[in-house]
C-alpha cells in the first residue's frame, strides 16, 4: 500500500483517480501518468515551481549556463550546414523555465546573421512554464515585425504540429522522458497491460491487466519483463518527418542505448526519489527513453539518425572544457561552482552517461556535428 498523500493537490487528484477507477475498472499506467502530469487543474505540469533548487529536479541548463550556450552554437553551426536558410523555426519542446533558450539565444548572438534568420517556437502545454519563459526570455516583438537581430520573434504552441512549415532545428532536453508510457508486462500467455487498481482500503497499486498484443513480443522475453511503449514519440516523429522543408532535431534525455527491459517509471519529489504511487499529481512522473526505439522510429517516419552518444562524448566535442575554462577565467570568483557544474554534466557516473544524445535529420542533410 502506498503512503498517504502528502499535500492537498495530491488528495485531489487521487479523489480523481478513485473516481475513475471505480467508474471504468483499473486504468493502464499510460492513462495514470497522463493524468498525474497533465490533468489540467491538479496534474503535475499545473504547478508552479516544479523545476529548480527550490523545487522538485533540476535539468542540465539550470545546472550550467554551459549547456544552453553550447547548445546555441551548435544549432547556428547546424543552420550555417543547412545553408543559412531564413527564417529559420528554432523549436523547443518542454522548455521548463527558458533557461536553455536563454543561454543559447545569448551565445548564438555572435553569429552573424543567425538570430536575424530566426523565429523561436516554444512546444510548452503548462501555463506555468509558458509564464517563466516568458519572464525569461526577451520579449518579443509584435508580429508580423521580424525580428532585430538579437530580439527574434517567440511563438508558444501546445504541439508541435502548429509549428509553422519551413527549414527548422528542434531541440528537445528531457522532453520524452515526461510523455506517457504503457507498460507491458511478460506472462506465461504473452504480454499483459499493466494497470493502476485500488486495493480494498482504497489505495493505489499495479496490477496486470488483459493481454496486450505486441508486435516486438518474442518467445524469448522473460517472464516478468516488463516493455515500455511510449506513443507520444511516434506523434513528435511523424511531425517532424511530415514538416516541408529541411529539418534537424537533437534529443536529449535519460536511458538506455540498447534496447533494454524493466520498470523504469519514476516519481521525484523535492529532489528524493518517492513511490509513484504515493503522491499522485505532487511528483513528477518520468521513465527512461529507450533510444533504440527513438531511432527506429525516427527511421520509420523517413528521417535518419544518427547516435546516440553519451552527453559526456557530445558536449566534450563540442567544447564544454574549453568554454567552461573561459568562463572560470573570466569569473574568478565562481570558478570553483562552474568547475563543479560542469563536471556534473559530463561525470562518467552520473548525466555525462546516463544521458544520451540522439540527432535526427532530413535525409538528404549531412549528419550534425559531432556526428558527421
Ligand atoms: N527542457 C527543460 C524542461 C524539462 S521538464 C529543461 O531542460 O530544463 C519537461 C518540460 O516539458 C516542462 O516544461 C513541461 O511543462 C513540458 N511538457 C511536459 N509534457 C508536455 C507535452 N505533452 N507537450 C509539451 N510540453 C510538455
Amino acid at each position: 500500500m502506498s503512503p498517504a498523500p502528502a499535500d492537498d493537490s495530491s488528495v485531489e487528484l487521487l479523489a480523481v483517480l478513485r473516481e475513475d477507477i471505480g467508474r471504468d475498472g483499473p486504468m493502464p499506467v499510460e492513462r495514470f501518468m497522463r493524468l498525474c502530469l497533465a490533468d489540467p487543474v491538479h496534474g503535475y505540469w499545473a504547478r508552479p515551481g516544479t523545476i529548480g533548487a527550490a523545487g522538485d529536479f533540476v535539468t542540465a541548463p539550470e545546472i550550467s549556463q554551459v549547456f544552453g550556450e553550447l547548445l546555441g552554437l551548435w544549432c547556428a553551426v547546424v543552420w550555417q550546414g543547412m545553408g543559412q536558410p531564413s527564417p529559420l523555426r528554432l523549436v523547443e519542446l518542454g522548455p521548463g523555465r527558458g533557461t536553455l533558450m536563454r543561454d543559447a539565444l545569448r551565445a548564438a548572438e555572435r553569429v552573424p546573421g543567425f538570430l536575424y534568420a530566426l523565429s523561436v517556437h516554444l512546444v510548452e502545454t503548462s501555463e506555468p512554464m509558458r509564464e517563466k519563459q516568458r519572464g525569461l526570455l526577451p520579449p518579443p516583438l509584435t508580429p508580423p515585425h521580424k525580428g532585430e537581430g538579437d530580439r527574434p520573434p517567440i511563438a508558444w504552441h501546445p504541439t508541435v504540429h502548429e509549428v509553422p512549415d519551413g527549414a527548422a532545428i528542434v531541440i528537445a532536453n528531457e522532453f520524452l522522458d515526461a510523455l506517457p508510457i504503457r507498460q507491458l508486462v511478460f506472462g506465461e500467455d504473452g504480454w499483459r497491460e499493466r494497470m493502476v487498481e485500488l486495493d480494498a482500503a482504497g489505495a493505489l497499486r499495479f496490477a496486470i491487466g488483459d493481454k496486450a498484443a505486441h508486435a516486438r513480443a518474442t518467445p524469448a522475453s522473460p517472464v516478468g519483463a516488463i516493455l515500455e511503449l511510449r506513443a507520444g514519440e511516434d506523434e513528435v516523429l511523424a511531425e517532424l518527418g511530415r514538416r516541408t522543408g529541411p529539418c534537424v532535431a537533437l534529443f536529449i534525455d535519460y536511458g538506455p542505448a540498447e534496447p533494454a527491459y524493466g520498470d523504469t517509471l519514476q516519481a521525484v519529489r523535492r529532489h528524493a526519489y518517492v513511490d509513484p504511487l504515493a503522491t499522485p499529481g505532487a511528483a513528477d512522473l518520468t521513465a527512461h527513453v529507450q533510444f533504440a526505439a527513438l531511432a527506429d522510429k525516427a527511421r520509420r517516419a523517413g528521417l535518419a539518425a544518427d547516435g546516440p552518444i553519451t552527453q559526456a562524448e557530445f558536449l566534450g566535442a563540442l567544447g564544454i572544457a574549453e568554454r567552461t575554462s573561459r568562463l572560470m577565467a573570466a569569473n574568478p570568483e565562481r570558478a570553483g561552482a562552474i568547475e563543479t557544474a560542469t563536471q556534473r554534466l559530463v561525470s562518467p557516473t552520473g548525466m555525462g552517461s546516463l544521458f544520451k544524445v540522439l540527432a535526427v535529420r532530413s535525409p538528404h542533410l549531412p549528419p550534425p556535428p559531432p556526428f558527421g
